[in-house]
């Protein structure tokens, strides 16, 4: 790991990354893509040593509360989390200002700030997003190795739901050849159906790859699964984006088994959740009342 001293944290849109790089391994992970100018290797994570200072001099400057987020370029719960507490330090300002929050994680590292999200989701919002891709355990072991198995992620998911905190799944990336078939699909959907998430986004049974991540990809494929990379080339060419032949029956089977059991499945509808910042009227409610409680 090394540190850094950052000029900015959050982006237009309230999302930031609190590291860069990650250590969780994931096989196909697009992060490690030459666009996005990472100048170290991509598991010595960079910290940004004035991450928090720059997020409570943003959210002191907002004039409107807003969702706050992170995860979308490195996993927030990466074993050093535990050892700095950036993501825990974030959460504690979004509580104190008064903003809600999303993150996007695979680890179950998520619960140790149960606390806070809770009290976070009393005030405002808070919603945990959680990729799963792989149902068979072993499966999942090899193309994402350092962090929670899908039927751990899968416990989390629970967990959250019964401390009233909303969950997204994303259904992504699917490999083809390798997890594209309707029993990976219905593992998935049955975990996020007893896990009762709010909506699961997906953009197609597939995955994407390009400088940077397929050639770390390529090389995973050669040591996990023989002659697959051929296979990849003969298909898919240097193609961006890699469809699974079975695409088409998969998302049928997606959309159907999720409007069966009510889980939001339009993507739009599901980034319009997560974006919309909500405040609790129960919350100022219950604080008035403790307060008259206290008189
Ligand atoms: S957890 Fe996310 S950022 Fe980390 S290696 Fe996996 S895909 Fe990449």
């Amino acid at each position: 790991m090394h540190y850094v001293h950052a000029k900015g944290i959050l982006s237009v849109k309230n999302g930031m990354n609190l590291y860069r790089g990650c250590s969780h391994g994931c096989i196909y992970c697009d992060s490690r893509s030459k666009c996005y100018h990472m100048e170290h290797d991509f598991e010595d994570i960079e910290i940004k040593a004035n991450a928090i200072e720059l997020l409570e001099n943003a959210l002191k400057r907002k004039r409107t509360k807003c969702m706050l987020g992170t995860g979308s370029m490195t996993d927030p719960y990466i074993p050093l989390e535990s050892e700095i507490g950036n993501v825990r330090k974030a959460l504690l300002l979004a509580e104190q200002y008064g903003f809600g929050f999303t993150l996007i994680t695979k680890s179950s590292r998520v619960l140790k700030d149960l606390d806070l999200l809770k009290r976070i989701n009393a005030k405002t919002k808070c919603v945990v997003q959680m990729t799963l891709t792989t149902y068979n355990e072993g499966l999942c072991k090899k193309l994402e190795p350092n962090v929670s198995t899908t039927r751990e992620r899968f416990e989390v998911l629970k967990e959250l739901h019964n401390a009233g905190i909303p969950t997204v799944v994303w259904l992504c990336p699917i490999l083809p050849f390798i997890n594209d078939t309707e029993e990976n699909i219905m593992g998935i959907l049955n975990y996020c159906i007893e896990a009762k998430v709010y909506g699961i986004i997906c953009f197609g049974m597939g995955m994407t790859l390009r400088e940077g991540s397929r050639e770390y990809f390529y090389k995973q494929l050669d040591q996990l699964f023989p002659h697959m990379k051929e296979k990849y080339i003969r298909t898919f060419g240097s193609q961006y984006e890699l469809n699974s032949p079975r695409n088409s029956s998969l998302m049928r089977l997606f959309h159907q088994i999720c409007t069966e059991k009510g889980i939001v499945h339009d993507n739009r509808q599901i980034f319009e959740y997560l974006n919309t910042f909500e405040e609790k009227n129960n919350y100022v409610q219950l604080s008035l009342f403790d307060e008259i409680r206290e008189k």
